[in-house]
């Protein structure tokens, strides 16, 4: 099946409100065109200085395309992906907000932001204490972060075959935002993005309005391509 094909297949899946967000990850802008030809306009990328390479040609010739940072960021490259980026999905510390600002500030730009939850065993990212993450919204709330918008919230679940584990991380998540969204109210924090190629119908179940989705879009990612 063509990358066209994977991506009509999916969003005739896919409830209204919920978003695809194509991660492109490991895969050429060739494939990328492919798929914005096919109408997809949001891409993910979790390494930055990929994500550069490939989305300052894309966005250059498609305006509309909008990129999101969905992988772990070094502080020392929240320079190139606020200048990169539309969105930060990704936040898991207070520090990488901290420069997240800085950075946006520099360039007078706004940006959106979810805060990654540490809901599974298995993964390494996301906040592991909720608590810092309300401590984050009141900065915001304070006006710490004037050029950054919190929307809401990402996880991953853990790879597992046990449907419960995978099912009550995401619940893990949809909990944390619905108590966030009760203590802040001056903010939308609607967005849950959560599900990957093999557990995006349990994330939609469980209240998902992103999936990330990337191996059921473009095929089997070729890592022997290198790291940046
Ligand atoms: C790679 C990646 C995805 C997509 O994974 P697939 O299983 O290929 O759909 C989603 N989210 C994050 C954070 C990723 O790094």
């Amino acid at each position: 099946m063509s990358i066209k094909d994977n991506l009509i297949k999916i969003k005739n899946q896919l409830p209204q409100n919920v978003q695809l967000v194509a991660v492109s990850k490991f895969h050429s802008v060739e494939e990328i065109e492919e798929a914005v030809k096919a109408g997809q306009n949001i891409f993910g990328e979790n390494r930055v200085q990929e994500a550069a390479q490939k989305f300052d040609l894309i966005k250059k010739s498609y305006p509309n395309v909008k990129l999101r940072i969905i992988g772990q960021l070094q502080r020392n490259k929240a320079k190139e992906a606020v200048r990169i980026a539309d969105a930060i999905d990704s936040v898991d510390r207070i520090e990488l907000l901290d420069e997240i600002e800085k950075q946006a500030a520099k360039l007078d730009k706004n940006i959106q932001v979810l805060f990654e939850y540490h809901t599974g065993e298995d993964s390494k990212s996301g906040f592991v204490d909720k608590e810092l993450i309300f401590q984050a919204l009141q900065k915001k709330a304070q006006g710490d972060y004037p050029h950054i918008e919190p929307k809401g919230f990402m996880t991953m679940a853990p790879f597992s075959d046990d449907q419960d584990l995978v099912r009550s991380s995401f619940k893990k998540l949809k909990s944390l935002r619905d108590e966030c969204q009760g203590k802040f109210k001056q903010f939308d924090l609607s967005e849950l993005s959560m599900g990957m190629s093999g557990d995006w119908q349990i994330a939609i179940q469980e209240g998902s309005t992103m999936v990330r989705i990337g191996t059921a879009i473009f095929g089997q990612r070729d890592y022997s391509k290198g790291k940046n």
